[in-house]
């Protein structure tokens, strides 16, 4: 077929037109999507290569698979004013908010274990505060109960974190151990109590378990085959000292022992807050002068404002290992509050009162071993839970304490 010339001018006039249309179509998608537009620009980024990939953790079963496996926090400011590396093991960021996480897994898995602590049984303990916390939290993920027992004079925000979890608690008058009404043996008799019910009752299992803290050795072992083998590879071994306060000794004796295993050189010194028998028991071999035997000790716990750590007696927890323990300093309630407040100012970190006393205990150690050396501590529970008497200067101005950051370091 042939075409005309008014055929040809009829074609260039629609391509032309099409062509017109398509270039006004674009335009308008252009305008009126502009983001999307941009946000599918490809950028001019490169990827790196030989980059390490950073490896998510492991699904973890449950809060026990949460325990553990803390950090170890290179403390700044200590380590530069001493010359030494001063390393702080950071136990306030287990789930509980302590290290005492480790003993309530391990004291409770190994207790329903042996059939000691049947299902939906009650979990009894006498505590100054963190272990109760972390028991609280592993009765609820086991399906048990818990009761427990506390002085008075710790703080309030650890017996309400302990309700809020589900326990029952009393608060009792701080006493001696020589008293029956001691926490510890208030707990311990109303365990017995229970027992002796069971089997008046004829029950095959009784449905109360007593934890124990200071007598039940899966406390120190909690701390020689976790705590202790951490802060080991933690430093790859490069570690000259260690340095702890005791509250029941697992976690001075747990971890001093594991570390003398692996190397005898490394010292292993207790920081001990005032009115505490173990800084004589490491000191001179005695906690007490024979005037004052244990049965007959009648003073009221420690003097301290520092809580869970100074001792009134001779626990297993202690003794089991204590002869791997080298050395003992005493620090007062105003270093551990200087040392707490600096590392809350200093070091942007907001920790309890033992932390404040174990690092002072640490930049001491520091400057007895010159610089150069490596001395692990434990930065044992969060600021959170000494709102209403470490962090409030009217609580401290009552019992003659005056916050003063300066001196923390000298
Ligand atoms: N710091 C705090 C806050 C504690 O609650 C405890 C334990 N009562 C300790 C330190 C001492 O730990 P341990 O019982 O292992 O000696």
């Amino acid at each position: 077929m042939s075409t005309t010339p008014n055929d040809t001018v009829m074609d260039l006039t629609l391509s032309f037109v099409g062509f017109v249309l398509g270039i006004a179509i674009t335009l308008s998608i252009v305008l009126l999507f502009p983001l999307n537009h941009t946000k599918y620009k490809t950028s001019s980024f490169t990827r790196k290569q030989n980059v390490k990939k950073w490896q998510p953790p492991q699904i973890s079963k449950g809060l026990e698979g949460c325990i553990g496996n803390t950090p170890m926090i290179y403390l700044r400011t200590l380590s530069e004013a001493s010359g030494c590396t001063i390393l702080g093991k950071a136990e306030f960021l287990n789930p509980g908010g302590s290290s005492k996480d480790r003993i309530a897994r391990e004291i409770i898995l190994s207790a329903q274990k042996s059939g000691a602590l049947p299902k939906g049984g009650t979990i009894i303990e006498g505590t100054s505060g963190s272990t109760g916390i972390s028991l609280s939290l592993m009765a609820a993920a086991t399906g048990c109960k818990c009761e427990i027992t506390m002085p008075s004079d710790q703080a309030v925000e650890k017996s309400n974190l302990m309700t809020l979890f589900g326990a029952t608690v009393e608060r009792v008058q701080p006493a001696a151990i020589s008293n029956d009404k001691h926490y510890s043996r208030l707990a311990e008799s109303r365990a017995k109590l229970s027992q002796e019910n069971a089997m008046r009752n004829n029950e095959y299992h009784c449905s109360t378990f007593y934890t124990d803290q200071f007598e039940n050795l899966d406390n120190v072992k909690a701390h020689r085959t976790t705590t202790g083998v951490e802060i080991w590879e933690q430093t790859g071994g490069e570690i000259d000292a260690f340095v702890m306060s005791a509250g029941t000794g697992g976690t001075l004796t747990g971890v001093g022992s594991y570390l003398k295993e692996q190397n005898d050189q490394i010292q292993i010194i207790l920081a001990d807050p005032t009115g505490s028998v173990l800084y004589h028991r490491v000191k001179d071999g005695v906690a007490y002068t024979p005037q004052q035997s244990e049965k007959t000790l009648k003073r009221v716990r420690v003097d301290t404002i520092t809580e869970g750590i100074g001792i009134d007696r001779l626990t297993r927890n202690f003794t089991e290992y204590e002869e791997c323990v080298d050395d003992a300093l005493r620090i007062t309630d105003q270093e551990a509050v200087n040392m707490s407040w600096h590392l809350l100012r200093k070091e942007g970190l907001f920790l309890g009162s033992s932390s404040g006393l174990n690092c002072t205990a640490a930049m001491k150690v520091a400057k007895q071993l010159g610089p150069g050396h490596t001395i692990v501590t434990v930065l044992c529970d969060s600021g959170n839970r000494h709102l209403t008497k470490l962090y409030n200067e009217e609580f401290l101005q009552k019992n003659e304490l005056y916050v003063n950051i300066d001196a923390a370091l000298v």
